[in-house]
């Protein structure tokens, strides 16, 4: 892609509403536009990394038997009023609007609703169970206080799984293979998560949220630094200092953002809907239930936080939008700016060829100093630069965006070095 033709600009104005790191840079960088509070655009740059980061979470929810359905986003009433959610929490969360001849209509802002009277119409019988089905979806909530970027949005992203079961053993069984699988996806993004306890498990003592540990943090939890064990403040009767019921170790406070939550839900949903199956004898029994969400558009904004300085941000490999940048620096020297060109392009055609297509800096009219400034804001992993000086040294400057060396590697040797260094040979 070349920056020329890129939709979507670098700013160096910082934008006067942003609260936040992941706001400020993600505006900056030219990666989402604001639209009204809560509300973003995602350019090309920042929906190529939103797509990377629901890629990452797809694999992970098919690894554990999760099948990808789309549910409307529009929804009656009917199906919240007979769980009661259509009074609580109501308005509150809900953006309820009215269709022709006065219907109620609800925008989905969790599915639960949705996606069991549907899973009821294929369920007759032990051998249907268990299901596990998932959608990656925008939701709708009307968040008192819409804030710090992509982290609350009015409407963001969220990949919502829900599964069903003929016992307990079976959705714990599940339950724990989510954990697991959700650990996964935050590594793989480049997120150190801890499993927290929190409230609202329906059917059992905890739900879990996945915190991940920063000063923007909206949530408060009580960590143990030596096995991870966590407690969200908002249940907790732990204090910092106190010691680890797992292992003793001194437990730590800290501000975290929660970036994905799974609970067992047991029968909340299913017994207002009436879902049952038949057991082995012809019995109907009772299905139970998990729910496991996550917000690839937070999990986005506190990569952003937490994978940042002050010049901007540093992609973790797997969620960058593009793998390199490749920087040609313009020469006043006619004959010397048509060499780097013919270097630089035929670099960016030979990264293509091998599936990692960089983000090419092509523009002749900006000094290199703003060139430099631009990659370090938009933080692709690796830089390359073309230059009069990296010819002469026999190749191009080869620099990571999370440290300062730099080093020539020779022209042909880079599409090697940048799969080696995505780990693709
Ligand atoms: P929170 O406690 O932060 O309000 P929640 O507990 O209501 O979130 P869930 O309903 O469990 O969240 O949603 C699952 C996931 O969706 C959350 O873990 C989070 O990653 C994401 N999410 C929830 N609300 C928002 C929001 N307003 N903006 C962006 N992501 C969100
Ligand atoms: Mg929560």
């Amino acid at each position: 892609m070349r920056y020329s033709r890129l939709f979507g600009r670098t700013s160096k104005t910082v934008p006067s509403d942003a609260d936040s790191r992941n706001a400020r840079l993600l505006v900056q960088a030219g990666y989402v536009d604001q639209l009204m509070s809560g509300v973003y655009t995602y350019l090309p740059l920042g929906l190529r990394s939103l797509n990377r980061i629901k890629q990452v979470v797809r694999e992970e929810m098919e690894a554990i038997g999760g099948q990808e359905i789309l549910m409307p986003a529009l929804t009656p009433r009917e199906p919240w009023a007979t769980t009661g959610r259509w009074n609580d929490p109501g308005p509150e969360v809900m953006f309820r609007l009215k269709g022709r001849g006065d219907k109620d209509l609800v925008l989905g802002w969790t599915h639960e609703e949705i996606v069991t009277p549907l899973v009821k119409r294929f369920i007759r019988s032990y051998k249907d169970l268990p299901v596990a089905v998932y959608q990656v979806q925008d939701k709708f909530r009307n968040e008192p206080r819409a804030k710090s970027g992509l982290l609350r949005g009015r409407e963001f992203s969220m990949k919502d799984l829900y599964s069903f079961h003929r016992n307990q053993e079976d959705l714990d069984e599940f339950y724990e293979r989510a954990k697991t699988a959700y650990l996964n996806v935050y590594r793989r993004c480049g997120l150190d998560a801890i499993v927290t306890e929190a409230s609202g498990g329906a059917f059992s003592e905890y739900s879990h949220e996945y915190q991940v540990l920063t000063e923007n943090g909206e949530d408060i939890i009580y960590y143990c630094p030596k096995c991870q064990y966590a407690q969200n403040r908002e249940i907790s009767g732990y204090r910092a200092g106190d010691a680890c019921p797992k292992c003793g170790e001194a437990m730590g406070e800290g501000k975290a953002i929660e970036v994905g939550n799974i609970f067992r839900l047991g029968t909340r949903f299913t017994d207002p809907f009436g879902v049952t199956y038949s057991d082995e004898t012809g019995k109907q029994q009772p299905v139970v239930m998990g729910c496991y969400g996550i917000g690839p558009s937070r999990v986005m904004g506190a990569i952003v936080e937490i994978h940042s300085d002050d010049r901007g941000i540093i992609w973790p490999k797997q969620v960058a939008p593009y793998p390199v940048q490749l920087v040609l620096v313009p020469s006043k020297d006619g004959e010397e700016a048509v060499r780097l060109r013919e270097t630089a392009e035929k670099l960016a055609s030979g990264l293509a060829a091998v599936g990692l297509e960089p983000l090419y800096d092509d523009r002749e009219d900006v000094r290199a100093g703003e060139k430099f400034a631009d990659a370090d804001l938009i933080g692709l992993p690796v830089r390359l630069v073309v230059s009069p000086k990296s010819l002469g040294a026999g190749g191009v400057e080869w620099k990571l965006r999370s440290g300062s060396d730099t080093e020539i590697v020779p022209i042909d040797a880079v599409p090697d070095r940048v799969s080696d260094f995505y780990n693709l040979t």
